[in-house]
């Protein structure tokens, strides 16, 4: 996984936690769209930028975060990537 990937990892986890902002929203678009590897990575990821397009200022329903975040760990989780390396 590159740095970036690990990077747009953590917002959406963050986002998962709380309130979607919209701005953080399209950066992660903007990775998904750059990065083949994080298309390929998984649908959470295609699913949470779909919740924040539509639902930018609710809540996601707690059912939804619990999968999103599950599916998320399986997908980044397994590709541990040494942080810091060069
Ligand atoms: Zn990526």
């Amino acid at each position: 996984m590159k740095e970036d990937c690990q990077k747009n990892f953590e917002k959406i986890n963050e986002y998962l936690d709380g309130e979607l902002a919209h701005d953080e929203c399209r950066q992660i678009e903007q990775h998904l769209n750059d990065c083949p590897e994080c298309q390929k990575c998984c649908d959470a990821l295609k699913k949470t930028i779909d919740i924040c397009r539509k639902s930018a200022q609710d809540r996601i329903p707690d059912d939804m975060r619990k999968r999103l975040r599950a599916k998320l760990r399986d997908c980044f989780g397994d590709r541990k990537t040494p942080v810091g390396q060069k």
